[in-house]
């Protein structure tokens, strides 16, 4: 049996303790682990509301009422993984190069031990630092993008280094294959048609909300496995890819985006991909009350650690 696991339910309450995600044991072991959620709690590079330093509390806050087995993957969790809560990584607030650096560092040791990293947010700058930590050991890695922006603009006020540009950097890196990447849930006002155009011109090939809710979510499904193919892909989720109906908590809103049904139903669709890690990001707490936008953030994650372990399952069949 996997190693590490969340405390029962059936011994203690899941609103007892101290908050963990899923109430994995919060360890920095890499041995027998096959996954580590990690906190990054930066948010200097919001250019609106900020606040979302404090996501990755709020996400684990509300992940203790998570259970283990996946009905829709019809995988338990537990059986074929091992987990932990690593912690936060260490960051700078107001340093957003001084983080980089820190995030980079701070993945290494998980990355160089296998594990697929789980990162919490923190606004979408961080997952600038979290490829190139990546793609250290694996090389540029194909990228599926879900947000309601494409972060793939030049710069804000001058500076290159903000939540929404990380994705054009990134490219100027070389450390995404955009050949094989996808930008999904894209609306909203824009600054003009180059924005849009922008990020087809870097390779990205980009999946309107328009267009989405027009195919719905098992063509699109259809066009992300297609084009990602079995390339090591990391997974990025913005959590204002969800309608604020569904997940109000977030700096940047946009109206149109889609239910907690439609989101977790596209989330399944990926289930064959060649995952190498994650991140959730955008989750501000101080604007959701009822907590709906980080249980929606802790459902997309245990959304696609159920994918992991229903791989695992499959291949030790
Ligand atoms: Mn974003
Ligand atoms: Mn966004």
């Amino acid at each position: 049996m996997p190693r590490y696991a969340p405390q029962s339910a059936s011994t203690s309450p899941r609103f007892s303790g101290i908050r963990t995600f899923m109430r994995l044991p919060n360890i920095k072991e890499m041995e027998d682990v096959d996954f580590a959620v990690v906190g990054i709690p930066f948010d200097t590079g919001a250019s609106y509301k900020t606040g979302a330093r404090f996501g990755p509390g709020a996400i684990r806050e509300t992940s203790t009422l998570m259970r283990n087995f996946s009905m829709n993957l019809n995988v338990n969790i537990f059986d074929h993984l091992s987990g932990i809560d690593y912690g936060d990584l260490d960051i700078t607030p107001g340093y957003i190069l001084e983080s980089y650096k820190q995030i980079e560092e701070g993945l290494q040791p998980i990355i160089d031990a296998g594990v697929v990293p789980i990162a919490m947010g923190g606004d979408h700058s961080i997952t600038l630092a979290e490829l190139r930590a990546v793609v250290k050991k694996h090389g540029p890695i194909a990228l599926v993008h879900f947000d309601s922006h494409l972060d793939t603009w030049d710069q804000y006020w001058g500076q290159k280094y903000t939540h929404g540009t990380p994705f054009r950097r990134a490219c100027e890196e070389g450390l995404i294959d955009t050949e094989h990447s996808i930008q999904i849930g894209i609306r909203g006002s824009q600054y003009g048609p180059e924005d849009v155009q922008g990020s087809i011109d870097l390779g990205f090939d980009v999946l309107t909300a328009n267009e989405l809710h027009e195919i719905g979510v098992a063509e699109a499904g259809k066009r992300i496995r297609d084009r990602v193919g079995n390339a090591r892909t990391f997974l990025t989720f913005d959590i204002d890819f969800v309608d604020p109906s569904a997940a109000p908590g977030t700096g940047t809103i946009e109206i149109g985006g889609f239910t907690g049904y439609e989101t977790l139903s596209l989330v399944r669709e990926m289930k064959t991909l060649n995952f190498v890690g994650m991140d959730l990001v955008e989750v501000l707490p101080t604007i959701d009350p009822a907590g709906l936008t980080s249980y929606m953030a802790a459902n997309i994650m245990h959304e696609f650690i159920s994918i992991l372990a229903l791989q695992k399952k499959n291949t030790s069949k």
